[in-house]
């Protein structure tokens, strides 16, 4: 598989945000977000037990396997190895693409990219959406199902911007209740 890195620290977003959790990264993504803030173009090939090797060094029974978006190459091998190991396994995906045979993931926490009718993920637990400010239409997401729904304000890396869509942010979620908030926490204490 292709790895862009393995690290650890605390989940920062969403329903798990403080667990203690081994990050995997894989490589690629199918989608071109403008506000990505994330290097998951390069990487390095690894077999699942030299990622095991790795995911062992850490104390955490949390891994998130994120990317780019993880589906493509996520595989039955890692995620049984993970299992086994005694992990819950958490994934974050745009939702784009289904999982591959076999994979059984814990928690899925999906944030689309793209219109709803789109997503082919088999299951949400979480979703996640990024709201660039009044006047997004989140309609189209509440009628998808899930067990929990995230609004999470976009990172503009405008100050004042981020400002105002964390107010609208604020604002939708008191008026839609259904919705919680979702900040980058590691953003605010700086972890990673
Ligand atoms: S789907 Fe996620 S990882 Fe892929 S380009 Fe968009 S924000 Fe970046």
């Amino acid at each position: 598989m292709l790895v862009n890195e393995i690290f650890y620290s605390l989940q920062g977003e969403g329903y798990f945000t403080g667990v203690p959790a081994v990050f995997i990264r894989l490589t690629g993504c199918n989608m071109r977000c403008s506000f990505c803030d994330t290097d998951f173009g390069k990487g390095i090939e690894m077999t699942e037990e030299e990622i095991m090797a790795e995911v062992r060094q850490y104390s955490a029974h949390h891994v998130v396997i994120t990317g780019g978006e993880p589906t493509f190459q996520l595989n039955e091998r890692l995620t049984a190895l993970l299992h086994e190991a005694g992990m819950f396994i958490q994934i974050e995906t745009n939702g784009t693409h289904a999982l591959n045979k076999g994979v059984k993931i814990d928690w899925i926490t999906c944030s689309p990219k793209c219109d709803p009718s789109k997503l082919r993920i088999q299951r949400i637990d979480e979703l996640k959406v990024i709201y660039e400010g009044e006047g997004q239409d989140l309609t189209p997401y509440e009628t998808l199902e899930a067990k929990e729904y995230r609004l999470q304000p976009c990172d503009t890396q405008d100050e004042t911007k981020n400002q105002h869509i964390l107010q609208d942010t604020i604002q939708y979620v008191l008026q839609h209740p259904q919705w919680k908030l979702s900040l980058q926490t590691q953003k605010i204490i700086h972890v990673r």
